[in-house]
């Protein structure tokens, strides 16, 4: 039997209905048994359904966003499908379980949970909506749902994959239909030990296939994206950009920590554990060879430029007129931890502790209101953090110019700087 090959496709992959059609036409000499293919919700409907969620939490009316998301579906397929098709059915009856989620009752103390069960619908249409297509087009598939295989606990929201559970359910119930057929399945969610819906934090779609490409000992995974592969800057952002045809599993995991949105975080590790290779290619010119991420790629000197915005610099001074000790960093951790707030950047002086995070809804708040009564807390928000990985000084300095500059720090390898646009 082949190795299975793993496909991703994005939202932006499947945004409308000429973007289905090009699926069809990527697997149209691509589509064969032991294909695991993976889909995330189409374009932005994930967002979509985040604004309903936060609409509901606040008591307001949100059902022009439901009609909006309905409708969005709809259009796509009357472009797809002749009228009668049974994919309306599937989509109406999606439609009316979602309508009973969401009649539950939503508090804060729910959310996370309630965020779950609600969420993952927007996979759960593209992937009907995607595979009814492929079917028609004579690219037969199955539809697999991912609930049944990703095991995970109950941490809503942010959930930790259960390898051993995933493993068994893809050895029992995955590899023995993808020894018939290609199967097709959604991204981001999975189940915990109850059944009930979970997922793997925003933009996990990518993970979703690492993990399966694991489980499944796949040969490859492949994620189809808007961008011909691994740039060393974001195109969108700089100018000059080169692609990558091969990086080592290090450097791409490290341009990922800094925040190159190409790939989610948690993506590389699966992949490395099992010397997988992780290709990165375009769906937009589907024969150009993108970028291949594997353990024996040859070392990259190019420098490479990750900008995060949305930062928040938050400064920790100790009041007592001592000096910054690792009781105080441990305090501070805590809380982090605590809130789920991951560091993008540390730095300590003799009398504070500086860090910089994403600037997220209530948590920096609750962030000062719990570390108040130890320090003297300072914030500057709307910051942008860019790290460098191989700096060389002209570049720096080009970085540096026309910005004021918070905080910069640097080793030989990586250089980062928290600026404000002047
Ligand atoms: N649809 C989910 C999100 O937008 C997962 C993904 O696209 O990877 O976060
Ligand atoms: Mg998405």
């Amino acid at each position: 039997m082949p190795k299975t090959l793993v496909y991703k496709f994005g939202g932006a992959s499947v945004k409308d209905a000429p973007a289905v059609k090009n699926i069809a036409e990527i697997l149209r000499n691509r589509l064969r048994k032991n294909m695991l293919l993976v889909v995330s919700a189409m374009g932005k409907t994930t967002n979509s359904l985040e604004k309903l969620l936060e609409l509901k939490l606040k008591g307001k009316d949100f059902s022009e966003n439901s009609s909006i998301i309905k409708d969005y579906h709809l259009g796509v397929c009357s472009e797809l499908f002749d009228n009668g098709h049974v994919i309306f059915a599937h989509l109406e009856n999606l439609f009316i379980q979602l309508g009973k989620e969401l009649e539950r009752e939503l508090t804060e103390k729910n959310y996370d949970e309630f965020y779950d069960r609600i969420i993952g619908y927007g996979e759960l249409l593209s992937s009907r909506i995607v595979s009814e297509y492929l079917c028609d087009q004579g690219l037969i598939v199955i539809w697999q749902d991912a609930r049944e295989i990703v095991a995970t606990d109950s941490s809503f929201r942010f959930a930790k994959v259960n390898w051993e559970g995933t493993k068994r359910n893809c050895r029992v119930q995955l590899q023995p239909k993808l020894d018939q057929y290609p199967v097709l399945t959604q991204g981001f969610i999975g189940a915990d030990a109850k059944g009930k819906m979970t997922t793997l934090g925003r933009e996990g779609s990518d993970f979703t296939a690492a993990i399966l490409g694991n489980c499944l000992k796949a040969a490859s995974v492949t994620i189809w994206k808007d961008v011909p592969g691994v740039l060393n800057a974001d195109p969108k952002l700089f100018e000059d950009t080169q692609l990558f045809s091969e990086l080592d599993y290090s450097e791409a995991a490290q341009m990922t920590y800094y925040g190159a949105s190409v790939i989610h975080p948690k993506t590389i590790k699966p992949l490395a554990n099992l010397n997988i290779p992780l290709y990165v290619r375009s769906f937009l010119d589907p024969d150009s060879d993108g970028t291949k991420i594997y353990g024996g790629a040859k070392p990259n000197n190019l420098p490479v430029i990750v900008l995060k915005k949305n930062q928040v610099l938050v400064s920790f001074r100790v009041t007592d007129f001592t000096f910054v000790e690792e009781k105080h960093i441990e305090q501070i951790f805590e809380q982090l931890n605590f809130l789920k707030l991951k560091v993008n950047m540390l730095q300590t002086s003799a009398i504070s502790v500086s860090i910089v995070i994403d600037s997220e809804l209530f948590k920096l708040e609750n962030l000062l209101k719990n570390l108040h009564p130890y320090f003297d807390v300072r914030y500057n928000e709307g910051l942008e953090l860019l790290t460098i990985l191989h700096p060389e000084r002209k570049l720096v300095d080009s970085q540096l110019a026309d910005f004021e500059v918070l905080l910069e720090q640097g080793t030989r390898n990586t250089f980062q700087v928290v600026r404000r646009p002047m």
